[in-house]
């Protein structure tokens, strides 16, 4: 394929979910997402791989060469978050699209000798927007998640993560392939590669993360009536709890934790009658667990103040949560070389988002690649990513998986 290839393919599947701002609106299981999922199955048939779902939605393309040997596996997440840019997750099902299909062409040239098998895979709810927790299908094929848990998963409209799967009328398998490594390669989703004017990113390593389910609980009452100092008003809790999770932050070197309250919902939500129960996430994010720990302690001081003046209770529940596990280093070594060879400026840095090679550094090698996102932009519609530097981005994952598939992160 060539680059041009590439671009119009690009163009073509950002229709599919298109937003009037530029961006796409395609969450998981939804019939915008069948549709791209649909034109990926048509590709993957049009390039030579065999598709193959796994019970929680993962599709897989997959190339057999070497009958019951483990697969290279190289891809991202076609789904997005609602009103998103049309490249976090897309663009890296569609580089490794192409990525393997060169590797394919070498292969049956005769220039590489592949030591396993070949896979493209689109993740199924990686973002976590309309079922939480968010790399649902990684976590899954990992074995972080049980299938049956995720299945049973409910969106807002009380819509199960198996009712969404089985709007799409396909064949599910138990199982994925069994992997030998992993690729991926993602838009950054902040300024460091543009602001050092670098084209590669080689990720190191994630940063930690920590989200809760925060429930306020106190007692319905007359928004008018109800005499001030009798009131249990849980939403007054809820903007004090989340002001103090914004605030912590400054009690720390800039930079070095991220925090966010991002959704809210309130019982009994009615003009003339305070609120009685309200439920909130937090995200916690540092690259230092240290860090984690002692906003978590403070937060806690927080909690039991805001309790006492508001006269709620606020329960505070673990929801989803990975550590600071590296990425391999025998990855990263392949990968400066390979971003050498192409004579690219490049750096190493940690990746502040999850992905779903968070979950697959922990069972196989797995190298992890960022390209350039103008002035940061993410989960927006304003997200960009030039041309140019979406395509070395794709020679370089073809540098990538060649090594890969010749087994040179497996010894
Ligand atoms: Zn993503």
């Amino acid at each position: 394929m060539s680059p041009r290839d590439f671009l119009e393919d690009f163009k073509y599947m950002s229709t599919f979910g298109a937003t009037g701002g530029g961006g796409i609106d395609r969450q998981a299981g939804t019939p915008e997402n069948n549709e791209v999922r649909a034109w990926l199955r048509e590709i993957f048939t049009s390039i030579g791989l065999i598709e193959h779902q796994d019970e929680i939605g993962n599709q897989f393309g997959l190339k057999e060469y070497i009958p019951g040997a483990p697969y290279v596996i190289v891809g991202s997440h076609l789904d997005s978050q609602p009103l998103a840019g049309k490249y976090d997750g897309s663009y890296g099902v569609l580089a490794a699209v192409h990525a393997v299909a060169e590797v394919m062409d070498k292969i049956e040239n005769g220039d590489l000798s592949p030591a396993f098998n070949l896979a493209v895979v689109n993740w199924f709810n990686e973002e976590g927007s309309r079922f939480a927790p968010s790399m649902m299908g990684s976590g899954v094929y990992t074995r972080k998640l049980e299938l049956e848990t995720a299945l049973k998963v409910t969106d807002r409209n009380g819509i199960t993560v198996a009712e969404a799967l089985g709007t799409e009328n396909v064949r599910r398998h138990r199982n994925g392939p069994k992997p030998a490594s992993y690729a991926e390669i993602h838009v950054e989703q902040g300024p460091i590669l543009e602001r050092n004017g670098n084209t590669i990113g080689l990720v190191e390593s994630t940063w930690g993360a920590k989200k809760y389910i925060v429930t306020i609980t106190g007692d319905q009452g007359h928004t008018g009536a109800t005499p001030m100092n009798q009131r249990k008003d849980a939403l007054y809790g809820a903007a004090k709890f989340i002001v103090a999770a914004r605030e912590i932050v400054d009690q720390f070197a800039s930079g070095v934790l991220h925090t966010s309250v991002s959704t809210l919902e309130l019982f009994p939500n009615s003009p003339v009658t305070y609120a009685g129960e309200v439920t909130i996430n937090l995200d916690l994010r540092s690259a230092d667990t240290a860090v984690l720990d002692r906003a978590e302690e403070l937060l806690a001081k927080e909690r039991a103040k805001i309790e006492d003046l508001a006269d709620v209770t606020i329960c505070q529940q673990l929801a989803h949560q990975w550590g600071l596990i590296p990425y391999q280093s025998e990855g990263l070594e392949l990968a400066e070389k390979v971003v050498c060879d192409l004579g690219e400026p490049f750096q190493y840095l940690k990746t502040v988002a999850g992905h779903d090679s968070t979950n697959m550094k922990d069972i196989v090698p797995t190298v992890m690649l960022f390209v350039p996102s103008k002035d940061g932009y993410s989960h927006n519609e304003k997200e960009f990513t030039t041309d140019n530097d979406m395509l070395v981005g794709v020679d370089m994952l073809v540098g990538v998986v060649e090594h890969l598939v010749t087994g040179q992160l497996n010894p």
